[in-house]
Parts: C-alpha cells; sequence; structure tokens
C-alpha cells in the first residue's frame, strides 16, 4: 500500500460561512478527527477543485485573456457567493485544452482530498464544452483524467470513479451525445452519469431520453435536483421519473414533507453541500444556520452525506464540509458516523469494496473519536 501523506489539520476558514448561532466550538483535536475519519466524497466537480497556482499555470500557458483581477475574484469567497459557473466556464472556454491539463487537476484533487482520508472519490465532469466541435474528442478528454486517476491511486491510495455529467445549459441532444460517447468508450472506472450547471427552466425531464440511454446501457445516475431554490418538484421528477439512483442537493423536498417521507423511507442517499451558495445568498446571515434546509432534512430522516462540491472556489475542504455540519448546523458526532455509512451506501464502487468499508470503517471512526475524548 503506497504511504498517504499525514493528514494535515489546517483550521478551516470558517469565514466561508456566517458565524451560527448554535454553533459549537472545534479544537485541534476534533478538527484532526474530521481529516482523519475515513470518508467517501461523491459530489464534487473537477473543474471546482483546480489550485489557484493551477489555474494561473493554465492562463499563462494558453495566454487566455483574463485579467489577474477577474482571477483573484475567481478565489475570493464573498459575504454573498455570487456563485462558481462563470470560473467553470472560464476553465472551459480558455484553460483546459489537452489531456494533460486534465490529468493534472484529477491528480491534484485527488491529491487534496487523499490528504483528508477521503479514501475514494465519485467526482463529475462536464465533458460537453470540451468535445464540442471536436476541440477534445472524448476518448482522448477521458484518458487524460483516468491517467490522473491511476497515478493518484498508486502514489496517495484513493481510488475513484469518474462521473461524466449532462451540461443542463446546452440542448438535450449534446446529453445524447455524451451517452453515445461513454457507450462507445466504456471504461470501468466511468459507471455512471450525473447532470448539473444552471437549473432554472432546466429541469431533469428535459434529458429523459439522455438518462434512458444511459440506464439501458447499465449505467449509474444520479441528478443535480433542488439547487438553486428550484421547487420539490424537479427532485421528485428525478426520482420517480428518471429514476436516478441517488439525488444531489434536493433541499426543496422539504417542502413536500410527505414525499420527504417516502424517499426517507426508501432510503434514497442525498449528497448535500453546507457551503452551497445559493442559501449563503438568500438565507439572513443572521439565521443561515438554524433555517439551513440541511437541518430540516436531517430531522425528517433522510439519508444524507456531506461533500465539497466545488472545494477550492467554496474554500472547504472535504473535512471541512463534514465539520460544518457539526460546528455550525448543529448536527451531532452519531447522526456524522450514519452519514459515513451513507456514503458507502451511496457509492458506485463494487459490492466488495462497500463490504469492505462498511466492516471496518465504523470501528476506525469509533476508534479515532476515542482518542479525541481521551477514552
Ligand atoms: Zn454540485
Amino acid at each position: 500500500m503506497p504511504e498517504t501523506p499525514p493528514p494535515s489539520v489546517a483550521p478551516l476558514a470558517i469565514g466561508c460561512v456566517p458565524a451560527s448561532p448554535i454553533g459549537r466550538d472545534v479544537d485541534a483535536a476534533l478538527r484532526a478527527f474530521f481529516v482523519a475519519m475515513p470518508k467517501v466524497e461523491l459530489h464534487c466537480h473537477l473543474l471546482g477543485t483546480v489550485r489557484k497556482e493551477t489555474f494561473l499555470d493554465l492562463v499563462a500557458k494558453y495566454d487566455a485573456p483574463l485579467e489577474r483581477a477577474e482571477i483573484e475574484a475567481f478565489y475570493t469567497r464573498g459575504e454573498r457567493p455570487v456563485g462558481v459557473l462563470r470560473v467553470l466556464r472560464a476553465l472551459e472556454d480558455y484553460l483546459l485544452m489537452t489531456p494533460e491539463d486534465l490529468r493534472r487537476i484529477t491528480y491534484e484533487y485527488l491529491e487534496d482530498a487523499a490528504r483528508e482520508s477521503v479514501r475514494h472519490a465519485e467526482f463529475f465532469w462536464n465533458p460537453t464544452a470540451t468535445i464540442r466541435d471536436g476541440r477534445l474528442p472524448y476518448a482522448k478528454a477521458v484518458a487524460g483524467i483516468l491517467q490522473g486517476m491511476e497515478e493518484a491511486e498508486a502514489d496517495f491510495g484513493i481510488s475513484s470513479l469518474l462521473t461524466p455529467s449532462i451540461d443542463r445549459e446546452a440542448p438535450a441532444e449534446e446529453a445524447v451525445f455524451m451517452v453515445e460517447e461513454m457507450i462507445a468508450h466504456p471504461h470501468p472506472k466511468v459507471v455512471g452519469i450525473g447532470i448539473d450547471y444552471r437549473e432554472d427552466n432546466r429541469p431533469p425531464e428535459m434529458f429523459a431520453k439522455a438518462y434512458a440511454l444511459a440506464k439501458e446501457h447499465g449505467l449509474r445516475t444520479t441528478a443535480h435536483a433542488g439547487e438553486f431554490g428550484m421547487p420539490w418538484t424537479n427532485v421528485a421528477m428525478a426520482i420517480d421519473t428518471i429514476g436516478v439512483d441517488r439525488v444531489d442537493h434536493g433541499y426543496t423536498i422539504i417542502d413536500n414533507p410527505e414525499l420527504a417521507q417516502d424517499y426517507a423511507a426508501r432510503g434514497l442517499v442525498f449528497t448535500i453541500v453546507p457551503t452551497n451558495s445559493y442559501y449563503l445568498r438568500t438565507l439572513d446571515h443572521e439565521r443561515w444556520a438554524l433555517d439551513h434546509p440541511i437541518r430540516r432534512m436531517a430531522e425528517m430522516g433522510l439519508k444524507l452525506h456531506p461533500n465539497s462540491d466545488d472545494p477550492t472556489l467554496h474554500q472547504v475542504t472535504p473535512a471541512g464540509a463534514w465539520q460544518l455540519l457539526y460546528s455550525h448546523l448543529g448536527l451531532e458526532l452519531s447522526q456524522l458516523r450514519e452519514m459515513m455509512l451513507n456514503g458507502i451506501e451511496g457509492s458506485w464502487a463494487s459490492e466488495d469494496q462497500r463490504a469492505q468499508w462498511s466492516a471496518t470503517w465504523p470501528g476506525e471512526f469509533d476508534a479515532l473519536l476515542a482518542q479525541v475524548r481521551g477514552v
């Protein structure tokens, strides 16, 4: 087993979210616990993981038309974050041109995740803008990402799966094309699809054909739904019309408690993001922690799993996402232990791998926590 770097215990940049009236202190030992506890990450976008120095390198490499002030703004999280989509588009339009660029950002993401004890990552990448007009063909682009995944596994012991994700701002035919490319170039580490980018007026059912094709070919499915305040009907559509295996975000399901109860009973896993820009922008900062839908989702018994989403842009890390649930949103450590298991359950890793994690991680979690408590 290759040596994994020792966990870093840098203090979480708490400035990424408002102070919480229900907040709890996190001392260095507890912070180290959040870093060291074994975890999977199921909801992270490759382009939202790019280190600032790598972004600057790519700007220089391609002489991209981006001002330094603009780049600084990309990596500054304001009090009312404006969202990260324009940064992701800049990467697609100017900065990720070769398989090597994609290999590099994949390797660096997985290196950073492994440093915080992410043992397995399933991450999104939107092929559409990159493969459009043959700029970088799908198979070549994916080869670069897969190489980064293999190198990171060899160097840091982190396993990973790539989830190509539908760009819902693009026409539905481009989503079908993405899935056709996946079918034409299958790989055991590319086992499912997702959908993201701006959800307004782009409900999941618009992409039903691409999803149906994916399922027909045995691919797993997930969908961003109920993000950006979009109604609970989008969540219901993703689950009941498209038939996704898990849901990304899904916050507005709290507006239909009856249906939420049903999804809780069915055991659907929701990948949640405590640093979600929409709620930071729209909820009263005094009440952000109190009114955050994640708290209500937990009360409703939904199976939740916290994630970093766009870590370098949200100024959070995988461990930070877990910590925020405890320190800011007031969830209990016993609930986080359940969420660790939800992550394993929701993962698309092999049965054997998941069984092995389920058998060993709870004991690891308990032993690490006992150290913090000095027992
Ligand atoms: Zn996301």
